[in-house]
């Protein structure tokens, strides 16, 4: 049976989510930015909570930890890099370790750029990847801390998963990320798409995430440095794709 996904908006304009193993009962939730909708979500479900994975220590993704834990008995994950920074950590994890939820084992990966030491966590069998903000919506999270080259040499780790795989990454920032996306790739077919899907949604107030990784490969930019319509556009037609993507990030810095 596979892995039931639950998708909890929090603040103003974050993701936490849970997933759920029906045969085991076991329940693990991906980042707590504010306790309240998340309890909420547990106990409309009648589930205990049994683990939190934290994918890095930015305060919107952990503050909600403490009342979380006040209420269930639930184990933290998070990277060893982060250890000193990410609240009451049960257990370190590094790149190529495993988080199990019922039959079903997740890897964890290094994907560093917004933050050093931020992790994300990949269930194959399920086809779901948790992102937070490495990978977005159309987008990728702001370089805080990280290099243009070690965000690029991240988001290439997700190549291994196949298009179906639904991206679940950590903020509704899409609106504005096609428009910026439309900017350096004004003539993708399937990104113009993409816009107008967008809108629909936020204007019904409907979460744009979890994407796919399908829909992230034809227009998220910063997937596609080797895209010979954003190089032209860019006048970068030899540089390397890590180049690309750094030229793409600062542009939407100052988008
Ligand atoms: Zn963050
Ligand atoms: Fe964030």
């Amino acid at each position: 049976m596979p892995i039931e996904l639950v998708t909890i908006p929090c603040l103003s304009d974050n993701y936490a989510y849970l997933c759920h193993d029906a045969e085991t009962k076991q329940t693990l939730l991906i980042d707590a930015p504010e306790a309240k909708p998340i309890l909420a979500a547990l106990d409309r479900r009648d589930w205990d909570l049994n683990e939190i994975f934290l994918t890095h220590h930015h305060d919107d993704h952990i503050a909600g930890v403490a009342e979380i834990l006040r209420n269930h008995d639930a184990k933290v994950t998070g990277a060893a890099a982060d250890r000193d920074r990410l609240p009451n950590l049960d257990r370190a994890v590094k790149e190529g370790d495993t988080v199990s939820l019922g039959a079903e084992s997740g890897t964890v990966w290094d994907v560093s750029g917004h933050t050093v030491g931020h992790i994300a966590l990949y269930f194959e069998a399920s086809k779901l990847v948790f992102t937070a903000d490495s990978l977005m919506a159309c987008g990728c999270g702001r370089l805080f801390e990280g290099t243009a080259e070690q965000m690029w040499a991240s988001l290439c780790k997700y190549a291994q998963c196949p298009d179906e795989t639904l991206v679940c990454s950590g903020h509704e920032y899409t609106l504005s990320n096609v428009k910026f996306a439309a900017s350096v790739d004004p003539d993708n077919a399937s990104l113009q798409r993409r816009i107008s899907d967008t809108a629909a949604a936020r204007a019904s107030k409907q979460p744009t995430v979890p994407s796919t990784m399908g829909l992230e490969r034809a227009t998220n930019p910063f997937l596609r440095p080797n895209s010979p319509e954003i190089r032209t556009i860019l006048g970068m037609q030899t540089q390397t794709d890590a180049e690309v993507f750094a030229e793409i990030r600062r542009r939407k810095d100052n988008f």
